[in-house]
């Protein structure tokens, strides 16, 4: 394991303590954890590392790793529903070179940490592709927790698929899907366990509640409580999901309450987006434990609406923020994204707030309570620096707390390095593990390759966005069919 020591200007300790201050220090670090943390002579450093800021590494509570952006293949941001239908845009790519790009985009903002809802491309080599995102999570160096993908219910629309007829085709309309079942998914994650490592966990991803059988839910909610393997799922990302699901399961008291009595909520679980949460809702899931990761860029990307940020912290629950690989320039910015939060809810958060849940609460439903977040003796050696020379090149006197610039002004560009266990994953803003800009110019050309040889079928598609634009125009999904 890597051991060694750096030397910084203004190290933030613990960002997500209210009144966190910087000082001068030497960090030093072996066997993937700190060692050490020794205030320094700020006179005795270079100039170099005179302007280092230290904070922990960032933390990135929900993506899907996938390394090609959605616009550069068509698939043009829309309401979730329809913008889904558009991803059969996608040109076949390599598994292992979307998650590494991935993985070292976010690595360049500052993320030791992420989430990887993996999306297959086939059923088929699904366990080849989490063989390729497990050797990415190796050769980039940061933390992934992959969610083993479930889904077995709704595979186009939420409620009965037959009406969509009247729109599409008649060998359009998807009544027979061929579905993974769940025990096979078992099966397959009991081989994949082969994969795991230190920076690679498999957890259990029902898709969604309205993309999961209840019996596939109950399997999962058991097994879990057997293996203490975390659970990550979408849940109310959009207005038509809480609509579908508030029919559906009116007799059982709503899907929360059910999925209480199955046992789904538990600090192990996970829930991205929450966009529709009621507010009784969220006290009963800070009751359990369940963390939730609240993804901003996406939610205003896919018209979903805003999640209630400062009412889910008020119930105590364990909130990350998550770039759900839609970020706001579409440019996988951690520090954007924490910036986007605090924007959006800076009348009722503190900066501190947004340090918590970027650096140590996103963190939870990664890598589980390891004591990550904070730059302290005996804490993983997971921290970011950044080169603070045009954050600070206009900075007259002290006024101006570093914790609030850093969350005010610092993008990718300001990120000089980034350990994760002590490694340097990053340097001088560019990932150490990859050659990341050869692996992308070799990944575009193989994905240009492959859509001029295997174009979509476009008119399909394209029939295929109206006829459910008109599915739930019409209030279908609020028939209460599972
Ligand atoms: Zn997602």
């Amino acid at each position: 394991m890597a051991q060694g020591a750096i030397r910084v200007g203004h190290c933030i300790a613990d960002p997500g303590r209210a009144a966190a201050s910087a000082f001068a220090a030497e960090i030093a670090f072996g066997d993937g954890r700190i060692t050490h943390v020794s205030p320094l002579d700020r006179a005795a450093l270079t100039a170099h590392e005179a302007r280092a800021i230290a904070l922990p590494g960032l933390a990135n509570a929900h993506d899907h790793g996938r390394g090609v952006s959605n616009l550069a293949f068509g698939a043009i941001d829309g309401p979730l529903e329809t913008w889904l239908a558009g991803l059969a845009r996608a040109p076949r790519l390599d598994p292992y070179a979307c998650a590494a790009l991935a993985f070292a985009a976010m690595a360049g903002s500052g993320v030791c940490a992420t989430n990887h809802c993996h999306n297959t491309q086939s059923s088929l080599t699904l366990l080849d592709e989490a063989e390729g995102v497990s050797r990415a999570a190796r050769d980039v160096g940061i933390r992934v927790a992959f969610c083993w993908p479930f889904f077995d219910r709704n595979p186009v629309v939420y409620g009965d698929p037959a009406p969509l007829a009247r729109w599409l085709l008649a060998d359009e309309v998807p009544l027979a899907v061929p579905f993974r079942p769940a025990p096979r998914n078992f099966e397959l994650i009991e081989q994949a366990l082969a994969f795991e490592h230190p920076l690679f966990q498999i957890q259990y991803q029902p898709v969604g509640p309205q993309w999961c059988r209840d019996e596939t839910l109950i399997a999962i909610a058991e097994a879990s409580a057997i293996t203490g393997r975390g659970v990550h799922m979408h849940m109310f990302e959009t207005r038509r999901q809480r609509e579908w699901a508030d029919a559906a399961y009116a007799d059982e008291g709503g899907l929360v309450a059910f999925l209480d009595t199955i046992g789904l909520l538990s600090p192990r679980l996970t829930l991205a987006h929450g966009v529709w949460f009621e507010d009784d809702e969220l006290a009963l899931l800070g009751e359990r434990g369940v963390n939730l990761s609240v993804n901003n860029s996406s939610n205003l990307r896919l018209r979903s609406g805003r999640a209630a940020l400062p009412a889910m912290r008020r119930h105590g629950l364990s909130v990350g923020l998550g770039m759900d690989a839609m970020s706001l320039d579409d440019d996988d910015d951690m520090l954007r994204e924490a910036r986007l939060a605090w924007r959006l809810h800076a009348a009722r958060l503190h900066t501190a707030d947004i340090f918590d849940m970027a650096c140590r609460t996103g963190r939870s439903g990664i890598v589980g309570q390891d004591g990550g977040g904070v730059i302290a003796v005996g804490a993983p050696a997971d921290i970011l620096v950044l080169d603070a020379e045009t954050l600070l090149a206009d900075r007259i006197g002290d006024g101006t707390a570093l914790p609030a610039l850093v969350l005010e002004r610092a993008t990718r560009r300001d990120v000089d390095r980034l350990f994760v266990a002590g490694r340097e994953v990053v340097r001088g803003g560019m990932a150490t593990g990859i050659d990341a800009a050869a692996l992308r110019a070799r990944t575009i050309e193989q994905a240009r390759a492959e859509a001029r040889d295997n174009p979509p079928d476009l008119a399909r598609i394209a029939r295929m966005e109206t006829a459910l634009t008109k599915y739930y125009a019409a209030g279908l999904h609020k028939e209460g069919g599972r």
